[in-house]
This record gives C-alpha cells, structure tokens and sequence, in this order.
C-alpha cells in the first residue's frame, strides 16, 4: 500500500470527476476525492475505490475558496504524506448571452472553474513529488466559444492559458501539467439541454453519440500514466470529433 501512487481529484462526487477517481484507482492509485455538497454521493465513491484495493478518503472543500483548499491539502497530507496526481475537475455553469449575464453569474463561473485551479494547484504544489501529474477539465468550449458561455468559456480558456504556463515552469521537476477538453459528455451539467438542442448537437458530432464520462477519465488515466511522461503543456480534445 505505501508504494501506492497518489491523486486528489475535485468535484469527484459525481459525473467526470467520479469517474476519474475510479479509474485511477482501478490502476492502484490511492484517491482523495474532493466533493462540496454531495457528501453522501462522494463516500458512496470512497466506498467504490476501497473495494478497488485502493485507500481513500473524502475531503470536503469549496475550491473557490483559497483557506479551505489549504485545509483540504492538510488533511491530503496527513492521511497519504504527499501527491503523485492531481486532477482539477470540478466545474460549474450560469449560462446566458452577455447582455442578460449578471456580475454574480461571471463571479460565479470564474471563481469555481478558474480561481479554483489556481487555490487547489497552488496549495498542492509542496506536495506533488518529481515525476507527479497536474490534469485540468477544460472544454472544448475554452478552444471554440460559444453562445450563452463567454463566462464558461473565459473560465475553461484560462485553464489552457495556465496549463501551458505551468508546464513551462514545472519541467524541471519532471511534472508534467496537461489539459484535457471534452466535448459534450452526459453528466448532470449536460441533463437540462432540450431535446432539440441536443438533436442538433449530435449532428455536429461525427461519431454519432455523446461522449461517457470514462471515454473522459480513460485520457485522464494515460496521461496520469508513465506512458505520458512526455507530453506537457498540452490541450487534449475528447470529444467524438465535435465541431461547431
Ligand atoms: P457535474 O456532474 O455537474 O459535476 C460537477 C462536480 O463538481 C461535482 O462533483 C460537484 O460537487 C463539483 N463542484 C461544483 N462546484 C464545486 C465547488 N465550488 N467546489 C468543489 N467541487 C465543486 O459536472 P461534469 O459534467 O462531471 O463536469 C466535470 C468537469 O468537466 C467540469 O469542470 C466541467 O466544466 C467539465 N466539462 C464537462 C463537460 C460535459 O459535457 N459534461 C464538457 C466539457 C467539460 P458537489 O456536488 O459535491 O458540489
């Protein structure tokens, strides 16, 4: 169990993040799993990593919020000493064109999405050992636009913008900090898009159907891997071929 590698995923209650974590712990990595409201749903996770063989614990942090990213890192370390993997997933919308966009729905998106890697990265730096895995959620919508995002699509742009960065400054560490952007995957974020919408989105999909949250967390796991010590500062589409 010691020589186990180890990864804090946020936002891993459920969705993407979910998925993330089991996977990682499916390749016997030892998974801190991150949530904020979802308690229930985040130690149901626990549960699912430890019958994997894997060790793991919940920790419940607003990642919006610089000091309890501090105490969620704390408590990360206590319980596993360091980090080999960290996967900055957690995400939220407030979808409107900018005209009808309050400043609370720019603050909301851009302080989970975008302040939130800076508060989760930043405080797990001392812990992240040579060799170790910075993964960012960003989206297609951060390569593209689109309409009723420009918060979103601000929030998931400056993910790539920081990532390639980082990359820059962490090469001599021998981590490496990627960014994978997926295109549309059905999670809860995706569930409320009206029929008609997603018949049109489809079509615009060459491979004919919805991402899954592992055709996701399969990408997130190879470049988690050894096999992609030599890819950094990168943005990974996953996304069936979308283009709009
Ligand atoms: P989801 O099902 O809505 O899950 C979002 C996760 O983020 C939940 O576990 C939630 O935890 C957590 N979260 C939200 N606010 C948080 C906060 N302030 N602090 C900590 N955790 C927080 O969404 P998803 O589709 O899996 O999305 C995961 C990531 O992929 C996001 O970054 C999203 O932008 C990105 N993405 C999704 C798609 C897609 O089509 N679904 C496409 C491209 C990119 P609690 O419920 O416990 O608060």
């Amino acid at each position: 169990m010691e020589n186990r590698k180890v990864a804090l995923v946020t936002g891993a209650s459920r969705g993407i993040g979910k998925a993330i974590a089991i996977e990682l712990a499916r390749n016997g990595t030892n998974v801190a799993v991150n949530y904020y409201k979802d308690e229930k749903d985040a130690v149901a996770v626990v549960e699912e990593i430890k019958k994997l063989g894997a060790d793991s614990i919940a920790v419940k942090a607003d990642v919006s919020n610089f000091d309890e990213c501090a105490a969620m890192l704390e408590i990360v370390k206590k319980k596993f000493g360091w980090l080999d993997i960290l996967v900055n997933n957690a995400g939220a919308l407030s979808d409107k064109t900018l005209k009808n966009m309050t400043k609370e729905q720019w603050d909301f998106v851009l302080k989970i999405n975008l302040n939130g890697i800076f508060n989760v990265t930043k405080n797990s730096l001392p812990l992240i050992r040579e060799g170790g895995r910075i993964i960012s959620i960003s989206s297609i919508v951060g390569l593209s636009g689109n309409f009723g995002q420009t918060n979103y699509a601000a929030s998931k742009a400056g993910i790539i913008g920081f990532t390639k960065s980082l990359a820059k400054e962490l090469g001599k560490h021998k981590i490496t900090v990627n960014a994978v952007a997926p295109g549309f995957i059905d999670t809860q974020m995706t569930k409320g898009i009206p029929f008609i919408r997603r018949r049109i989105i489809m079509a615009m999909i060459p491979l004919g159907r919805t991402g899954t949250t592992d055709d996701v967390a399969n990408l997130v796991a190879f470049l988690a891997s050894e096999k992609a010590s030599y890819i950094t500062g990168e943005v990974i589409r996953v996304d069936g071929g979308f283009s709009f």
